[in-house]
């Protein structure tokens, strides 16, 4: 019985021992990690003469400055530079640049912008040569619509209908037009016709337009820009100046002809009595007419003015005025 309770003493140490093994290994082990983890003492003076001593488990001078929000100037230098990788217990040194430091970066800087510069160049050669690049040639047949053309045929006689009856319709034609292109990076630089071949003629549209026989549009037709001269003719004394137009209530008929057999023209025919020929020219008010009509009541020193509606004639009304003899 005492022997068993010895024996059970010694399996409670060793298990004791071989806990207290386990609980050694396991705290070694986290050590083991931790060195892995290369924590070291990294000392870091400022440019400003400031010394700090942190702990970091980065390695690289550039790392480590950045883990601890350290910012370098413009004009400040780091030694040794960001590249390198620290041991324990380094050291960083922050310092402001000499002034023979920052010309050579200076010229360093201008370096790589004169390289930048070639690198242009470079491109504008590339650009150069693209330009240069070869000019393909294709032959290139398309099928072009022709337009129809719209022809009217005037109906002067017969019906007062004016509206415009479509006789034929049109019909786009069809033409089949061979190209030479030349290409150049897959763009067309150049199109010229070889050859155009009409597949199908156009169709006329053809348009009956019926003339209208109401007379004051037709009358509006035969007006023409006044004639003016500064010229003085012989003077013929005040005449008593009327307006007439071709119509049925002015001349009892409305053919439009003058008594000299011309068609009267607003701004240039007038009426006037037999001892003028046709033809004369007299100066009205500065406008030149010609004398190719008569008229019933005009005699004596009476001139009658052509206008081309009724409503103009109207308006007129009467006038007085000196009458030239320009011929
Ligand atoms: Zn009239």
């Amino acid at each position: 019985m005492l022997k068993n309770n010895d024996d059970e003493k010694a399996s409670i140490s060793v298990k004791r021992i071989l806990g207290i093994c386990l609980i050694f290994l396991f705290i070694s082990g986290i050590c083991v990690f931790a060195a892995n983890k290369q924590v070291k003492n990294v000392k870091i003076t400022l440019a400003n003469g400031c010394e700090m001593n942190i702990v970091t488990s980065k390695t690289k001078v550039a790392d480590i400055l950045d883990e601890k929000h350290i910012i370098l100037l413009p004009e400040e230098k780091v030694t040794p530079d960001e590249d390198t990788n620290i041991g324990a217990n380094g050291e960083i040194i922050i310092t402001e640049k000499s002034a023979q430091e920052e010309v050579s970066e200076l010229i360093a800087q201008d370096t790589n912008e004169a390289n930048s510069e070639e690198n242009k160049i470079e491109l504008n050669m590339d650009t150069i040569s693209q330009a240069y690049s070869p000019i393909t040639e294709k032959i290139l047949v398309e099928v072009q619509t022709i337009p129809f053309e719209t022809v009217t045929k005037n109906v002067a006689n017969g019906s007062t209908n004016t509206t415009d009856k479509v006789l034929q319709e049109g019909k786009e034609g069809k033409k089949e037009v061979t190209y030479k292109v030349k290409y150049q990076n897959d763009a067309e630089i150049e199109r010229t016709e070889i050859s155009s071949v009409v597949i199908e003629e156009p169709v006329d549209k053809i348009v009956q337009v019926r003339a209208v026989t109401n007379r004051s549009t037709r009358t509006t037709t035969t007006a023409s820009t006044p004639v003016t001269t500064s010229e003085s003719g012989i003077s013929l004394g005040t005449y008593k100046i009327t307006a007439y137009c071709g119509c049925a209530k002015c001349c009892g008929k409305s053919t439009g002809r003058t008594a000299s057999g011309a068609y009267a023209r607003a701004n240039h025919t007038i009426a006037a009595p037999g001892n003028f020929a046709f033809g004369t020219k007299l100066k009205i008010n500065g406008v030149v007419y010609t004398v190719e009509d008569r008229g019933g009541a005009i005699n004596g020193k009476k001139i009658d003015v052509y206008f081309s509606s009724h409503s103009a004639a109207i308006a007129f009304g009467v006038k007085y005025a000196n009458v030239e003899l320009l011929n």
